[in-house]
């Protein structure tokens, strides 16, 4: 298969066509090999218009999901940013294309080991992977300047937003357990926290201490 080709066509009618103009977005997901980042088995699906399966009931994010989150994050290019939810790790390395660097947590250590395999294999050296329970965020390199949750949440967990810089933005679905909506959530540099509400969407829960039981 033509995945170049696949890849373009995937940026033009599923992200650009769409209303996602950013030009360094845009090339962030012209730039990374998604086919790489699926199970084998599903190599030839890894560009269709929807999630993907990547094993242990998870899945990968339909490529304009993950870039209409990224473009409601403003990634800049000095931000460390964290990440709730690695999967096989697609979405970290769209991110590690526009910022400085990225530290992910993935709470299912199969998935975590997977995506470590393919991010060293690709080079993406500035993705850092932890397994863990995200819910409680990764206090060691707080605060950051951006916090993108790949999974539903029923609320905003509370140590996710004390490890968000001031001035700093947060993007995840909030609500219920089969419908959400995607957030962007400011911290201002008063410390005020506003919250605007994007789009509805639909995400596998976030599992955890501040998230869904198992
Ligand atoms: N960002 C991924 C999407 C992965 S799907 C991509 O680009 O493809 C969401 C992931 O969140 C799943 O792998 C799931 O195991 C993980 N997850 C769920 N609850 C979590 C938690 N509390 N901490 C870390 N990861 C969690």
């Amino acid at each position: 298969m033509d995945f170049s080709r696949l890849r373009r066509d995937m940026v033009e009618e599923q992200i650009s066509n769409r209303g996602i103009t950013n030009k360094r977005i845009l090339s962030a997901f012209l730039e990374v090999p998604r086919e790489e980042f699926v199970p084998s088995n599903m190599r030839r699906y890894a560009y269709k218009d929807g999630p993907v399966s990547i094993g242990f009931g998870q899945t990968i994010s339909q490529p304009y999901m993950s870039a209409l989150m990224i473009e409601c994050l403003d990634p800049q290019p000095t931000d460390k940013i964290l990440e709730i939810g690695t999967g096989l790790g697609y979405q970290s390395a769209v991110l590690s294309r526009l910022s400085r660097i990225i530290y992910t947590v993935e709470r299912i250590p199969e998935l975590a080991k997977q995506a470590k395999v393919i991010l060293d294999k690709l080079g993406y050296d500035n993705v850092i992977v932890k397994v863990g329970d995200g819910t409680l965020g990764w206090s060691e390199f707080a605060p950051y300047d951006k916090i993108i949750v790949a999974a539903a949440a029923p609320n905003v967990p509370i140590r996710l937003l004390q490890q968000l810089k001031e001035g700093g933005r947060m993007v995840i679905p909030v609500g219920h357990r089969y419908s959400q909506i995607l957030k962007i959530i400011s911290k201002l540099s008063n410390g005020e926290v506003v919250e605007k509400e994007e789009t509805p969407c639909i995400f596998v829960p976030l599992i955890g201490e501040d998230g869904w039981q198992e």
